[in-house]
Parts: structure tokens; C-alpha cells; sequence
């Protein structure tokens, strides 16, 4: 059964097959698959490895790769996916960094079931209040958010685009661990973290920076409040999605002190986009164009319910550009009946990525399946 409803891929229709609705494919249909496949070119890319050069002593992680995942028939059919594709990009979203400890919105554990809101952008612009709690908060939860690391998924992204395989990286996330992972084209669609902005001048400083002057001006309320151990040993549950942390709100945010801009007094902000903020013209532009140049388009840990990245894949579906999701639970484009026209596997991240990786780069495996 084809999957992809598109004329202009009728190559990858021969190859591929659908698994939307049967994850495990017979081990017949595999070997059938496999016979076709090897009949295919591969990527020149993919024929010659080159693991990035900062990555290549890391021995912890040469010595986490799986010895063999041939056998994963999902690691197998984004392989197939990956090998019919000369320029991919990636959309990445909050499931792509949950295994690194950062918490998502929707997963069965994210921060709406357990009952976080998070802020809107014009209740942080209005609400002087709000921009208090907002603070607090974020103050408590910057240990733990930056200390984060990337995780298999990041790190195995960031080998494929070192080895061609992957053009580039348009994410969801503002917590930059794929560019601490390695990734060299990372375009972030909600901004980052890890600066704070002025709303008036624009001077910018680091999140760090930032939290010296939190820490700073409000050592009296910390000790008013008794939260001097949670500061420095933040119970995991508390952690938000934000990069903020769920203090009982018993605390009184109206006294605590919100730095304003050094340079000219104005309201500092996170550089990023909140819910209810648009993305900027500039990067929109920006990430369309990737997208355009496409010729596939890989969705890792996104249910894409924030309508930036539905967008991006909704535009490659229009241009026929074949696509694959990676993410633990049902996605948007499921829900509105669309699932057919990709290629769907519900699975986490990390193990997926870290498997696609190893067959991909895996010189060995890749002759052998070339003259099988
Ligand atoms: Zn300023």
C-alpha cells in the first residue's frame, strides 16, 4: 500500500509502504522492501560518515549506540524515508526535549495535565503583576533548564546534518540544545531562552546575567518566603514547560523586584515568543524558504498544535514534499484526517533518532545492504 498520495514521488511510493495503520511490517514485506531499496542509489552523503569533529572523543557516547537495530522495523522505515530524500529539513517541538528533562505541554505528562497555564504575551506586556509571577517563577526553574543536555535525539540530528544528511533544523523549543547538541543550521521559531530583551531599546542580555540581578534584588524575599532550599534543590515535579517552575502560589509576588533595563529603564522580557505573539516577519521568511527547498520535511516530537509549525508542514503537504513524524501520541494533522499523507511513527524520540543515526551512518550496514 502506498502512502504517499503524491505523483511527483511515485519512486518513494514503489519503495515505501504505510504504516500509519500497521506499525510492525510482516518480515516478509521488510526483506521485500529492503530487495527494492538496495536497487535505489544512496546519498553519496550517507556512504561516507564523518561523525562532527567535537563529537568524535565522546566516548560516553560512541559506547550508548545500539549494537544492531536493523531489526527496528520503525528505525527502518525512517531510514527508507531518509534515504529518498536529498534535502531535509526538520521540525522539532517539546517532545524532542522531554528525555533531556524539560517538560511538554500535551504529553501524558506535560504541564496542561497537570494543570499549567502558560503565560499569554499581552498579560505579560499589561500585567505588571503577572510579569512578577512570571519571574519568580522562571527564576526557580533556570537551575535545572540550564543545566539541561541534549539528549540522543539532538545529538543524533546533529550528526546527520555533519554527515549531509540533514539540511537543517527549524524548532519549536527555546532552550538551544540543538545547538549545544552541534547543529549548525537551527532556525528558532519561538525564540530563545537564554537572552533576555529590552522591550524599548532592544539591548540584550544573557538569561544568566539576568539571574544574578533576580537573585540579587530579591534575597529578602527568597528568605521572607522560606525558599532558599527550593532554590537550590528544585523538586523535578515543579518544572514547567516554560522554563519556569510551579511555586505554590502562596507567595506574594506583588513584592517581589523585577529588574528593569540597565540602559534605559525599560521592560525586559524573555527573547521569546509567548503564546498570543506572532513570529517576526524576518524569520518567517526565513523558515518558509527552507521549508520550500525541501524535499522532505521530518517532524520530531511535535503534536503540531501550535499553528507556526502546523503551517510548515501544511506547506509542504501542498507542495507534495513527502512527510515523517516522529512523536508519542496523535498529532493535528491526525485529527483532521490528514494522517494518511504521511508517514506516522508514535515513538519516542531519543530512541528512534538514535537508531536512524547508527543505520545512516553506519558504513558497514550500508555496504551490506548495497550489495544485498
Ligand atoms: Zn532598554
Amino acid at each position: 500500500m502506498a502512502f504517499l498520495h503524491h505523483p511527483a514521488h511515485s519512486r518513494w511510493r514503489t519503495v515505501a509502504t504505510c504504516f500509519h495503520r500497521s506499525p510492525l511490517l510482516p518480515a516478509r514485506r521488510r526483506r521485500e522492501s529492503r530487495s527494492m531499496m538496495s536497487t535505489v542509489p544512496a546519498r553519496p552523503e550517507l556512504l561516507v560518515p564523518a561523525a562532527p569533529a567535537a563529537m568524535a572523543d565522546d566516548a560516553e557516547m560512541a559506547e550508548g549506540l545500539p549494537e544492531d537495530v536493523s531489526g527496528d522495523d520503525q528505525v527502518e522505515q525512517l531510514y527508507d524515508f531518509l534515504r529518498e530524500t536529498q534535502r531535509l529539513q526538520v521540525i522539532t517541538g517539546a517532545g524532542c526535549s522531554t528525555e533531556s528533562g524539560i517538560p511538554d505541554y500535551r504529553g501524558p505528562t506535560g504541564s496542561y495535565s497537570r494543570g499549567h497555564r502558560p503565560i499569554q504575551h499581552d498579560e505579560y506586556i499589561f500585567n505588571p503583576w503577572s510579569r512578577q509571577r512570571y519571574w519568580a517563577r522562571s527564576m526557580f526553574g533556570y537551575g535545572a533548564f540550564a543545566l539541561a543536555k541534549p539528549n540522543d535525539a539532538h545529538i543524533a540530528l546533529a550528526r546527520l546534518e555533519a554527515a549531509g544528511a540533514v539540511e537543517g533544523i527549524v524548532t519549536q523549543n527555546v532552550d538551544r540544545l540543538h545547538q549545544k547538541a552541534g547543529s549548525r543550521n537551527v532556525l528558532d521559531l519561538h525564540g530563545r531562552s537564554d537572552r533576555v530583551v529590552c522591550m524599548n531599546c532592544g539591548h540584550q542580555l544573557s538569561r544568566k546575567a539576568f539571574q544574578t540581578q533576580l537573585l540579587l534584588l530579591n534575597e529578602r524575599w527568597i528568605g521572607r518566603h522560606g525558599l532558599g532550599e527550593e532554590l537550590q534543590n528544585l523538586d523535578a515535579h515543579r518544572l514547567r514547560a516554560d522554563g519556569d517552575a510551579n511555586l505554590d502560589d502562596i507567595v506574594d509576588y506583588g513584592s517581589f523586584t523585577v529588574p528593569t533595563c540597565q540602559r534605559c529603564g525599560g521592560m525586559l522580557k524573555p527573547a521569546v515568543i509567548f503564546f498570543g505573539d506572532v513570529v517576526s516577519p524576518a524569520i518567517k521568511r526565513q523558515v518558509n524558504k527552507q521549508v520550500e527547498n525541501a524535499e522532505g520535511l521530518l517532524v520530531v516530537g511535535s503534536s503540531l498544535e501550535v499553528f507556526s509549525a502546523y503551517r510548515l508542514v501544511k506547506l509542504a503537504l501542498d507542495r507534495e514534499v513527502p512527510v515523517a513524524i516522529v512523536n508519542k501520541g496523535v498529532t493535528r494533522l491526525e485529527r483532521e484526517g490528514l494522517g494518511d499523507m504521511v508517514l506516522k511513527l508514535d515513538a519516542r524520540a531519543g530512541h528512534i533518532l538514535k537508531g536512524l543515526e547508527r543505520r545512516a551512518l553506519q558504513r558497514g550496514g550500508e555496504r551490506k545492504l548495497l550489495s544485498g
